[in-house]
């Protein structure tokens, strides 16, 4: 880490301690050139873009929340945990690009990826995500689809 004094690279870490209840870590360091002290933190990525839901209001993306929407519309489907996990980490690194995201776009690229994976985790999850002015449209869709 670059020294803010003299911009040395080199330094030791003097104390590691984890903060704001586990979701920092705080580290104490000193330059290995002018000895000043100073201090980092350190931030799980995932918390770096914002949802912006249908009501205008914003909320820091949670992967857990979105993770847990695609598992349960592919319950006891031939789908596995790992080929989620990287539908959502693909999904993400898109995301990430964009700063904000409407929770709408969020769930029309699930569905594009659910279409291609599993018909029937796709049906299940559009039914808990479209509003009642989506399924006619929904509904030309399932039609369109190959057997
Ligand atoms: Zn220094």
């Amino acid at each position: 880490m670059r020294c803010p004094e003299c911009e040395h690279e080199e330094d030791k870490v003097l104390e590691t301690r984890v903060v704001r209840d586990g979701e920092a870590i705080r580290r104490r360091r000193q330059c290995a050139a002018c000895g000043h002290r100073f201090t980092t933190y350190e931030y799980v990525e995932s918390s770096s873009f914002e949802v912006e839901k249908k009501d205008g209001r914003r909320e820091p993306y949670q992967r857990e929340k979105l993770l847990s929407g695609v598992m349960r519309a592919c319950e006891k489907r031939p789908i596995s945990r790992a080929a989620i996990e990287e539908m959502v980490d693909e999904l993400e690194r898109e995301l990430f690009r964009s700063g904000t995201v409407k929770s709408d776009d969020i769930g029309r690229r699930v569905m594009e990826r659910l279409r291609q994976l599993d018909p029937i985790a796709y049906v299940r999850f559009a039914s808990v995500y479209l509003n009642f002015n989506d399924i006619q449209q929904f509904l030309v869709t399932i039609q369109e689809m190959p057997e």
